[in-house]
């Protein structure tokens, strides 16, 4: 069909990357925390480390979330699949929230930063501090899959934080399962 050329995939991805408010959620990428924690724990995997700690300051742009983040970080710290507990109350730095989490499984410590810019735009991202055991996933290479899409006030920003990152979502035959065994993959 030629609707699957690839330039068609590439503008179909920009268009799906900037027109964010309507991109699905992507409760399902979530599932990959089980997997990484039967495996061990999600510390130890590079590529999970790096999705969580997506944060839109890395590439001066102006406020951009991940809906892969943000559906990652939330299950790792809320719901059956949490390996994350709060050491501490909510702190205020520089207008932002942090608060200090530890594994429950290897004790590494992690800081959940979250901010929120308006009703409809806020962002949140996991910062690994230390850990105390090797790697037992795959190094971070990309392009990065990505199941969900990107939000932001400004399509440029949103562009920019996008690069290095695919959407699987549209033209795969199975679009989840290449994130998750991508996610999950052994070093
Ligand atoms: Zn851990």
């Amino acid at each position: 069909m030629s609707i699957s050329t690839p330039v068609l995939c590439e503008a179909f991805d920009a268009v799906l990357a900037v027109d964010d408010l309507d991109a699905p959620p992507t409760p399902s990428v979530t599932s990959v925390l089980d997997t990484l924690l039967g495996m061990g724990c999600p510390c130890r995997f590079p590529r999970f480390v790096y999705v969580v700690g997506s944060d839109f300051h890395d590439f001066h742009t102006g406020p951009v979330s991940c809906h892969d983040t943000e559906n990652l970080v939330r299950a790792s710290h809320y719901g059956s699949s949490a390996f994350l507990e709060a050491r501490e109350p909510w702190r205020d730095v520089s207008f932002s929230g942090h608060r200090s989490h530890k594994c429950r499984v290897c004790g590494a410590d992690w800081e959940l930063i979250s901010d929120e810019y308006s009703i409809n735009m806020y962002r949140s991202y996991l910062a690994l501090r230390s850990r105390h055991l090797p790697d037992l996933g795959a190094e971070v290479l990309f392009p990065f899959p990505i199941a969900g899409g990107f939000r932001g006030v400004d399509a440029t920003d949103i562009q920019t934080c996008a690069q290095g990152f695919t959407r699987t979502q549209s033209f795969k035959r199975t679009p989840l399962d290449e994130v998750l065994a991508y996610l999950a993959r052994p070093r």
